[in-house]
């Protein structure tokens, strides 16, 4: 696709073309999950029907069809974040477990007693309960970077935080409940200069953004399937290969091993040595699916027509009479938070919903951006590439509906 052809891309889409509550469906959720594209569904079922077969050990003939097409997914993932070797593409459930990968053998193995861990004022709570769980299990601190009310993250104080105990540093590409774009580049550069490894959590830029790891110089950047097209239970874990090969196994099980007595037993080579067990192998193929499709397209071309929509989202969101925009920061991707005077965002989102429009309300995973901005919770629009202008105008009918029936 040269140009960007928004009827195009929504045709692409089945589930738009359905009603809620009797209205079109405004799918305004696609921070939580993203819908999924014909060429993903057809993956999926295409799997099933032709090629159903557990991957890396049967000499079988479906077998080796499945297995090879599990690994063009790594590849395709391999060069979607441009990682300099496919064995550093670990593919697991999503973010969560890929945190949750790092924060186990690297965290057990490197981090101890007075250790300090770095994390910022806005993760998601799977970038912060791993680190709070292994705080108490091993006695290292967490550090938090702190944001101003434009919820940005101040790096002067993150600089001031490094001390010779630091020993990681993980925060967020974009937030989800506030939409910054953080400097990612020069919070992994100043992390490098105080000789700190860094884990980024990618799960609201994969979709969004062009990410070069190495171009980043990041050491774990985790993500998931289901924010970018593709299906859920299925993520990717990227780890600089020096750092994954000093690390233990996440789980023991089948494929992570060489050999196995009772005596004594060999663990497989990266990646394999972190992909224990049978994989989610469906989700895992048509992840490379979800590739193609946003390859098709092109991020930057992506990129582009969302930053206008947010634009345009923005400026009209602005009309809504006691509306207060939580997270204003120069840099934004397409997520918009807001509060209405007076009014629980509970019920603007029960409102919406009967109109079709789905948005999510509540505190998105992060509570304490909540505590930080002193409410208990935001709706929350976020934006993909199949939204258009059109549906920013019925969100804000709607909206003004829902303002004057609750106020
Ligand atoms: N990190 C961020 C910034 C997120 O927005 C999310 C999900 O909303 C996650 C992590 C967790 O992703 P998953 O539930 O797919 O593991």
């Amino acid at each position: 696709m040269e140009t960007f052809d928004i009827q195009r891309v929504r045709a692409d889409f089945p589930i738009l073309g359905r009603e809620v509550n009797g209205k079109p469906l405004v799918y305004f959720d696609n921070g939580a999950t993203t819908q999924k594209p014909k060429q993903v569904i057809d993956a999926i079922v295409n799997y099933y029907a032709d090629m159903n077969s557990n991957v890396h050990r049967g000499v079988h003939y479906l077998s080796q069809i499945s297995t090879d097409a599990f690994e063009v997914t790594r590849r395709k993932v391999q060069s979607f974040i441009n990682a300099a070797h496919e064995h550093e593409v670990i593919i697991t459930k999503g973010t969560t477990e890929s945190i949750n990968i790092v924060a186990s053998c690297f965290g057990r193995t490197f981090i101890g007693e007075g250790d300090e861990i770095i994390i910022s004022a806005m993760e998601h709570h799977s970038n912060i309960v791993p680190w709070q769980m292994l705080a108490d299990e091993k006695g290292c601190v967490l550090r938090i970077i702190p944001m101003n009310d434009r919820g940005e993250l101040d790096i002067e104080a993150y600089n001031a935080l490094f001390s010779e105990r630091t020993k990681l540093v993980s925060f967020t590409y974009v937030s989800n409940s506030l939409g910054t774009i953080n400097p990612v580049k020069a919070m992994i550069d100043l992390a490098h200069q105080h000789g700190v490894p860094v884990l980024v959590d990618g799960a609201q830029a994969i979709q969004h953004i062009p990410v070069d790891v190495q171009a980043l110089d990041v050491d774990f950047f985790a993500f998931s399937g289901h924010k970018m097209y593709g299906p859920t239970g299925v993520g990717v874990l990227y780890g600089k290969e020096e750092l994954l090969n000093k690390m233990p196994p996440y789980q023991g099980g089948g494929d992570m091993i060489k050999d196995v007595t009772f005596e004594k037993t060999t663990y497989n080579e990266l990646p394999f040595k972190f992909e224990a067990g049978t994989p989610n192998i469906e989700a895992g193929i048509c992840l490379g699916d979800a590739i193609d499709y946003i390859n098709s397209i092109g991020l930057d071309a992506i990129h582009a027509y969302e930053e206008e929509l947010l634009a345009y989202a923005s400026e009209k969101l602005a009309t809504i009479e006691g509306i207060r925009f939580i997270g204003t920061a120069a840099t934004k991707s397409s997520v918009i938070s807001f509060v209405v005077d007076g009014i629980h965002p509970y019920d603007i989102g029960v409102i919406l919903d009967k109109l079709g429009i789905a948005v999510r309300t509540g505190h998105h995973c992060a509570q304490p951006v909540m505590q930080a901005f002193g409410i208990p919770g935001t709706v929350r629009v976020s934006l993909a590439l199949y939204n258009t202008k059109e549906e920013v105008d019925l969100l804000v009918a709607g909206l003004e509906r829902a303002v004057r029936m609750l106020k």
